[in-house]
């Protein structure tokens, strides 16, 4: 599965049940920003009409969980794909914690956690958005 960074960092905001607004207000460290212009921000970001500086994500990483490796091989060509999940884009060094522990694959792109959790249906249509991503690639 191929994903800019941007639509990574979309996908583990999801993944950590956090709304672009419930970033925008957890990123306190930018006091000179409005709320409402930290929210446009992050859309700018997560559309990948802008890059996110090294402060920015220093900034997203102590709000939600994702892992700074997968980003850099996203952000620069021709590094090996990170193998993430079709879902919620976790990968073996950022896996889903849950009651029973930390997830593991039980697809070549389908985490255990998103297994159990996501309806199958959701899952296909999620699968199919990503396959006709990688076409277009
Ligand atoms: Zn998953
Ligand atoms: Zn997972």
């Amino acid at each position: 599965m191929t994903l800019t960074p941007g639509q990574y960092l979309r996908k583990r905001r999801e993944a950590s049940g956090l709304s672009i607004d419930d970033v925008a207000e957890r990123i306190a460290t930018v006091p000179r920003w409005a709320q409402h212009l930290r929210r446009g921000w992050l859309e700018q970001i997560e559309s990948d009409q802008m890059p996110a500086s090294f402060n920015t994500i220093v900034v997203l990483h102590q709000v939600m969980q994702f892992d700074l490796g997968v980003l850099v091989a996203l952000s620069v060509e021709g590094r090996d794909e990170p193998r993430l999940c079709v879902v919620c884009a976790c990968t073996e060094t950022d896996p889903c914690v849950g009651h029973s522990g930390p997830c593991s694959w039980v697809d070549v792109d389908l985490c255990s956690a998103c297994f159990t959790h996501e309806p199958a249906d959701r899952i296909a249509i999620i699968r199919s958005a990503a396959a006709a991503r990688d076409v277009a690639a």
